[in-house]
C-alpha cells in the first residue's frame, strides 16, 4: 500500500485547547496547566488503516492569537488539514471563529479540509456556547463539527478520523471507514521559531 503524509494544523484563540488537543492524541495524556506553545512546536504519529494504508500525520501546533497573520499563514498554505477550535465555556473564542475563516480564505486554497471544534466539553456546568450554535456555525461555512474534551478524550480520535477521512478523499483515495488498526508516535521539535 501507499504511503501517504497528512499535515494538520490547530487554530484558534489563545488557551482554547489546542496544545492540549495534540497532547491527547499522541500521547493520551492531559494537563490541568496551560502548555505554553513558543513559535510552533509538531508532533508526528504513524497511523494505518483499516486497508492497510500508512499515513504519516503531523500535527502543527501554533501560538494562538497573535502573530497568526505571519506563522499560521505560511503554515496555512502547507498543511491538508485545519482544527479550528473553540473553547464551549468562552464566547469570545466562539465569535472569533469567522475572523479565523476569514484570514483562512485568504491564503488558503480551496482544496483544504477544515473541521469545527468545540473543546471542554467536560465543562458543561461552565457552558456558553451551545451545542446547537456550533453545529450552526459549521454549517455555514458547510464543515463537518465536533464537540470534544482533551480531559475525557471525548471525539478527539473521532475528529481525527474524521477529517483524514476528507482529505484522503480529496486526494482520490477511496478509503473505507478508516479504522485506524494501530499508530506509534513520536516527538520532535521544529527549528523554524
Ligand atoms: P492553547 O493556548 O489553545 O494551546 O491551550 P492549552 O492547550 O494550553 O490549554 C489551555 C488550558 O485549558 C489549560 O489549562 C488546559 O489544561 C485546559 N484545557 C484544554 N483542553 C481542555 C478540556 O478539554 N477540558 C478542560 N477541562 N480543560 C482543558
Ligand atoms: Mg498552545
Amino acid at each position: 500500500m501507499s504511503k501517504s503524509e497528512i499535515k494538520l494544523i490547530t487554530l484558534g484563540e489563545t488557551a482554547v485547547g489546542k496544545s492540549s488537543f495534540i497532547v491527547k492524541y499522541i500521547e493520551d495524556r492531559f494537563s490541568p496547566n496551560y502548555i505554553s506553545t513558543l513559535g510552533l512546536d509538531f508532533r508526528q504519529k504513524k497511523i494505518i488503516l483499516e486497508n492497510g494504508q500508512e499515513i504519516k500525520l503531523t500535527l502543527f501546533d501554533t501560538a494562538g492569537q497573535e502573530r497568526y497573520k505571519s506563522i499560521a499563514a505560511n503554515l496555512i498554505k502547507k498543511v491538508n488539514g485545519i482544527l479550528l477550535i473553540y473553547d464551549i465555556t468562552n464566547n469570545n473564542s466562539f465569535n472569533s471563529i469567522s475572523k479565523w475563516m476569514e484570514s483562512i480564505n485568504e491564503v488558503s486554497t480551496t482544496n483544504i479540509s477544515i473541521i469545527l471544534v468545540g473543546n471542554k466539553s467536560d465543562l458543561d456546568d461552565r457552558r456558553r456556547v451551545t451545542n446547537e450554535e456550533g453545529k450552526k456555525k459549521a454549517e455555514e461555512y458547510g464543515i463537518p463539527f465536533y464537540e470534544t474534551s482533551c480531559k475525557d478524550g471525548n471525539n478527539i480520535n473521532e475528529v481525527i478520523l474524521r477529517i483524514t477521512e476528507e482529505i484522503l478523499n480529496k486526494k482520490g483515495n477511496n478509503n473505507r471507514k478508516g479504522e485506524i488498526l494501530s499508530s506509534h508516535s513520536k516527538n520532535k521539535k521544529s527549528k523554524f521559531c
